[in-house]
Parts: structure tokens; sequence; C-alpha cells
């Protein structure tokens, strides 16, 4: 295959994967309607593969799925793109490391974002995901980098690989759109978790140190070798 093809071919599968990808958002009740969408970068080229905007998740296929530039244009395909594609792109743009972006309104956790309050440390499995606390990004309005600026500041600032934007839902990040999605699930479950907790008392923090100790152990042994 000559490199054009290649990169055609990478473009193609990589349609199928962020459309499937979508299927989680709604499994796990993350999304409702129309809302909420998941990236992905296209390894090695400044694109990037979203949602189409405003189309039903039932109705999401790999070739309605929209290629862009890293400044949000659309390069290939007949929908616009994701509202959020600009502050999507303004992520991939600030941070290399990152292959795939979701955001929802995912509902627990959108409630912690409305009264701009961290998701405290208090789980293991807040440590072993996110490293700490869930950080809450500024509010900004949607049409500009600010959003994207809020994302990329709040983030640098954590281990997080989720933010909850103030007043608005959650943003999470991955090396690839699978590890993004998975945090944006994970960041549901504990907003939940934690959310029952406080209704019966008060949660115990986790000491730094052992906070430390899972995040390190979690992201380098476990699993499958
Ligand atoms: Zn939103």
């Amino acid at each position: 295959m000559n490199a054009v093809s290649e990169v055609a071919a990478t473009i193609q599968a990589l349609r199928r994967e962020v459309c499937a990808l979508h299927e989680q958002l709604t499994r796990y009740q993350l999304v409702v309607w129309t809302a909420g969408n998941v990236s992905a970068r296209v390894p090695g080229q400044d694109l990037l593969l979203i949602k189409p905007s405003g189309v039903a998740y039932d109705e999401l296929t790999p070739e309605n799925m929209v290629l862009c530039d890293l400044d949000g244009r659309v390069v290939e395909g007949d929908h616009s793109p994701s509202s959020d594609t600009e502050a999507e792109a303004y992520v991939y743009r600030q941070m290399p490391h990152v292959g795939g972006v979701v955001h929802t309104h995912s509902p627990y956790a959108t409630s912690w974002a409305a009264r701009g309050e961290p998701i405290p440390c208090v789980l293991t499995m807040v440590a072993d995901e996110f490293g700490g606390e869930i950080p809450v990004g500024p509010f900004a309005i949607i049409g500009d980098d600010s959003i994207g600026r809020g994302i990329v500041e709040t983030l640098r600032e954590s281990r997080s690989a989720a933010v909850l934007m103030q007043n608005h839902g959650v943003f999470t990040i991955g090396p690839t759109a699978r590890d993004a999605v998975k945090a944006a699930v994970m960041c549901e479950d504990v907003a939940r978790t934690v959310h029952l907790s406080r209704q019966l008392g008060q949660p115990i923090p986790i000491e730094e140190a052992y906070v430390d100790q899972l995040y390190e152990r979690y992201q380098n042994v476990y699993g499958q070798p």
C-alpha cells in the first residue's frame, strides 16, 4: 500500500471504531437524545473524527462520522460536526499525547459540575483511575476556544483523565478514544457512588501516599501482561 491509501485505510478503520464507541455512551446511560460525543485523533495526522451534530445515536454509521482538521474545519463528510468539535480540536492541538476525547452530560457527574464541586478521592477506584479528585473546570460559553482552554488548563494541573466543566458536564481524555470512553464510564460510576455515600454521612478521604500507590499500581501493573 502507498502512503495515501494507508492513511485512507487508517481513517476507515477509525470511522468504524469511533462509531461503535458511541454505543457505550448509550449502554451506560451517559447521554440522552443527541447530546454527547466521542472523537479520535487520526494517528500521525492533523485530523480528527467526531460524531455528526444532531444525529440520533441509532442513526450513527461509520460513514457519517465527520473528518475535521485540528482547527475544527470539515475535511470530509456530508454532516456538520458536533458543536463540541472546536473545544476538542483545541485539546488535540495542545495535548499531543491525547488520542481520544469524550463529552457527556452524564447525570451524577454533571450534578457535581452544577455545584462546581470536585469529586473527592474517597474510593480506591477514584485513586486508580483518576489519581486524585476529579477536578472542576471553569464555566465557559460554547462558540470559541474557552471550553477547550478550560479543559486543557484544568487537566494540566491534575492526573485526572476527566474534568467536570462547571454548570455543563464531563470531558474525558485518553491515549485512545476507547480509553476516554472508559474514563467517562468510570467518572459517572464514582460520581454516583460518592453521591450515595454523601447521603449517609461524610466519606473518608484516602491518604495522599495511598492515592499515589494505588494510581501507580493500577496504571502500570493492573490487567493482563
Ligand atoms: Zn455539552
